[in-house]
């Protein structure tokens, strides 16, 4: 490691297999002042294995901001500071967004320590196109949100990437093809790096069937991933749903106009409110 004074290391760590662990990573984190971590027994232990001792330093979503400058305060005072997650690479789907801003912010060094990430991991196995993706972290609890925020990405030619839980899996997968349509081409890649790592592939509603009719693909950690909307033909179709939504949306309540919209054009009744929605946010 070069000059470490005052230096936030976002360092990435094993999603499973702990073999993944890189010889950089381990480097940092033998070296830093304090390792930050969201869940401070869980980095000991990780820590303990590669044979590192180092100061903790609990660092929580709940209280991110309180977390992020009490942080600050140890990188001004000069120290060097590493931030882990439980797995993977923090800020995706983990704490340290807060930290990292306020650190460039204030004009600190922040350097990543490439590795592990679920959602890459899963998308370089899974036999769905990688040109294009959106990631979308962890779907809304409730169906109905769910759904809601489902139909904003309807139209997105890109693969989808999701995570979720085991037990809320085939739940999501419900959702997922009523929004999306059945039809569509999925892979749930689960416990990836371990010892039951699987990859199931199928149209949304034979993984949702496949998953409820067998416990054991419904344990452990999975993400999902969707292909995207036929680039061509749903690209266009968006865009004359939109248009008529348009038209529409200018004389009636959004909500009425998106449901004659979804009448006239085919569409999807959720995602031209969703739609509707983003617009008249933009338009304020
Ligand atoms: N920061 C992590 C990363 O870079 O992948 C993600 C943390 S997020 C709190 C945890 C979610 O990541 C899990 O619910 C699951 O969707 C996904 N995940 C983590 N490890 C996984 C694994 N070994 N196999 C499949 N999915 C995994």
């Amino acid at each position: 490691m070069t000059e470490k004074a005052g230096v936030l290391y976002v360092v990435a760590t094993p999603i499973g297999n702990l073999g993944d662990m890189t010889e950089r990573a381990l480097a940092v984190l033998r070296e830093v002042d304090v390792v930050a971590a969201e869940d401070t027994r869980h980095a000991r232990h990780l820590l303990t294995h590669f044979g590192i001792q180092a100061e903790l330093y609990a660092y929580h979503e709940h209280n991110e901001d309180d977390s992020a400058q009490g942080l600050i305060k140890v990188l001004e005072s000069g120290r060097s500071l590493a931030l882990v997650s439980d797995a993977g690479t923090p800020l995706i789907s983990d704490p340290g967004f807060v930290l990292v801003r306020a650190a460039r912010a204030r004009g600190l060094r922040v350097v990543p320590i490439p590795g592990a990430s679920a959602a890459i991991c899963a998308l370089s196995a899974a036999g769905l196109p990688s040109d294009r993706f959106l990631f979308l972290g962890f779907p809304p609890r409730t169906g109905s949100k769910c759904r809601d925020w489902l139909a904003g990405v309807a139209a997105e030619p890109g693969t989808l990437v999701f995570y979720e839980s085991g037990r809320r899996a085939e739940r999501t997968l419900g959702d997922l093809a009523a929004v999306l349509g059945g039809g569509r081409r999925a892979v749930v890649a689960r416990e990836l790096t371990k010892h039951f790592e699987t990859f199931l592939s199928g149209t949304l509603e034979e993984l949702a069937g496949r998953l409820a009719g067998d416990e054991e693909q419904r344990l452990g950690e999975l993400v999902l991933l969707v292909e995207g909307a036929d680039a061509g033909l749903g690209a266009v179709q968006a865009r004359e749903e939109e248009r008529v939504l348009g038209i529409l949306a200018a004389d009636l309540p959004l909500k009425q106009a998106a449901a004659l919209a979804a009448r006239i054009t085919g569409g999807s009744k959720n995602r031209l409110y969703q739609v509707g929605l983003a617009l008249a946010h933009a338009e304020r």
